[in-house]
């Protein structure tokens, strides 16, 4: 019933939409074509239900709603504070956290409403105290000097970007990087692994009022109750960036001191990433933030975006479901079988294998450079993304590795055995790809050669996966 009910009301909706602009509704038919038709590996996309899709396509969308539940600068958001209150009650009970803060658009935006709202709880100026008492009209130029110079030199101490780290964990082309004044702990570089008593030398040096862990290409778990303890000890705020392994920690994969949320003062996620809902962000924190927290809109976001908001609600929903467990148990599963597969290959890894959702392949052995493996793959049909490695010789733009996540196809309902053979492919296109040279002789970091016939012996070895797991089973657009 569900099948022909969701290509119907697809189905319908597209004619709609075509019958104002056709070109978008045919984009719209063909996104879905080629998602079904290519092997995502990117580890930070996934595939959300039909029903999270279906609820941000409503007048939500059409609804301005500035402020907090029952709190409203607008009239008539009766309707949303229902739908706000719901999707934070969900996200409160999923990750056993005090407080949640639903509204953030996207994962950085829940970054800049933690760093905010760490700023005005932590840094201790009588200007702010003014400011928090709403006496902003008695601050004179000299004080807001003050208040600006005292915003601007707070310290952040976050993972390197090569270490996996993410841009706005204080990195220059993001304005985490240019507010605070920023310092990176990495991985030892001879296993690849965080070296905790490393990140505390340098927290008790370097005394950062935000210490973050999290990160976007780190293929292991964190001990989050140890980083508190470094925290604690410099008397640092922990903040923890969950964007890419929510899914692990609403799915119980990640539990005890593997779970941020009972450790870091304040956690922040994406939605879409693992957590498997829409695209948007969320924070979570302990009380004692969460009235700073709470100022988010219109401290540093736009007004909140009702429809993603009523469909982060139905994705938490999901999400606390046992089937939901399985999947994540799976995801993890499913990334030792694709690690397992490239070791077994003689591929190198970094850190030498995984213990979440990440497998980051190390490209040097096969003459390439991150850039051409990404493009050579591409060719087959294999959608990654080039990712640095720890002390790159590449740099962030060539790179010299490759990032893998299982999120995505475990959705389709990939396991072992099609890990394994993804494996494979992603060797037999590696090891069948000649770096190019530059004009001048020397080697080329981006230009390269793909062998004869690979391409197409893996685009259909692919294909036979993919059509034993279709995307969305049962939605035909007519
Ligand atoms: C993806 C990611 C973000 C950013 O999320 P957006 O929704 O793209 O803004 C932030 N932090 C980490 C660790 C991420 O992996």
């Amino acid at each position: 019933m569900t099948d022909s009910l969701i290509s119907s009301a697809y189905s319908q909706a597209l004619e709609v939409i075509a019958s104002v602009e056709p070109r978008i509704a045919e984009a719209t038919r063909q996104e879905l074509t080629d998602q079904r038709g290519s092997l995502k590996l990117i580890a930070s996309e996934n595939y959300a239900s039909p029903a999270v899709l279906l609820t941000m396509g409503t007048w939500f969308s059409d609804k301005y709603a500035e402020g907090t539940v029952g709190h409203r600068f607008y009239a008539g958001c009766q309707n949303v504070d229902t739908v706000e209150a719901l999707a934070a009650e969900h996200a409160r009970e999923l990750f056993g956290a005090p407080y949640a803060y639903v509204q953030p658009h996207s994962g950085i935006d829940a970054n800049l409403v933690a760093f905010w709202s760490i700023l005005a709880n932590r840094v201790e100026t009588p200007y702010l105290q003014k400011m928090q008492a709403k006496n902003v009209n008695e601050l004179t130029e000299a004080d807001w000097e003050t208040l600006r110079h005292e915003f601007g030199n707070q310290r952040l101490l976050g993972m390197s970007l090569d270490a996996g780290g993410h841009l706005t964990h204080g990195f220059r082309p993001n304005i985490s990087g240019k507010m605070f004044h920023q310092q990176q702990y990495g991985t030892d570089p001879e296993t690849g692994l965080l070296d905790y008593d490393l990140v505390a030398a340098k927290a008790r040096e370097f005394k950062p009022l935000v210490l973050v862990a999290g990160y976007s290409a780190y293929p292991r778990r964190v001990n989050f109750a140890r980083m508190r303890e470094i925290a604690d000890e410099v008397g640092a705020v922990l903040m923890v960036d969950m964007a890419h392994f929510a899914g692990l920690v609403a799915g119980k994969v990640f539990t005890g001191e593997e779970d941020p949320v009972p450790f870091a003062h304040i956690t922040t996620t994406t939605t879409h990433k693992s957590l498997r809902g829409p695209r948007g962000g969320m924070v979570l924190a302990q009380e004692e933030f969460a009235a700073d927290v709470d100022r988010g809109c219109p401290m540093v976001l736009g007004g909140p975006l009702s429809h993603v908001m009523a469909a982060k609600a139905v994705a938490l929903a999901e999400a606390r479901t046992t089937e939901f467990q399985g999947y994540a148990q799976r995801v993890a599963d499913n990334a030792k079988s694709l690690a397992e597969g490239f070791l077994a290959r003689g591929a190198d890894l970094v850190t030498g294998g995984t213990d979440n959702h990440i497998v980051l392949l190390d490209v040097s052995s096969f003459g390439l450079t991150g850039r051409q493996a990404e493009s050579a793959l591409l060719d087959a049909g294999v959608v990654t993304n080039r990712n640095s490695v720890p002390s790159d010789p590449n740099g962030a733009w060539y790179t010299s590795g490759i990032r893998l996540g299982t999120p995505a196809l475990t959705t389709r309902g990939f396991g072992h055995d099609e890990f394994d053979m993804v494996a494979e492919l992603i060797v037999d296109v590696l090891s069948n790809t000649e770096a190019g040279t530059t004009k001048a002789g020397g080697p080329s970091k981006a230009s390269y050669t793909l062998g004869d016939g690979v391409a197409d012996r893996v685009t259909s070895r692919s294909a036979e996966m993919l059509d034993k797991h279709p995307l969305y089973p049962g939605l035909v657009l007519s």
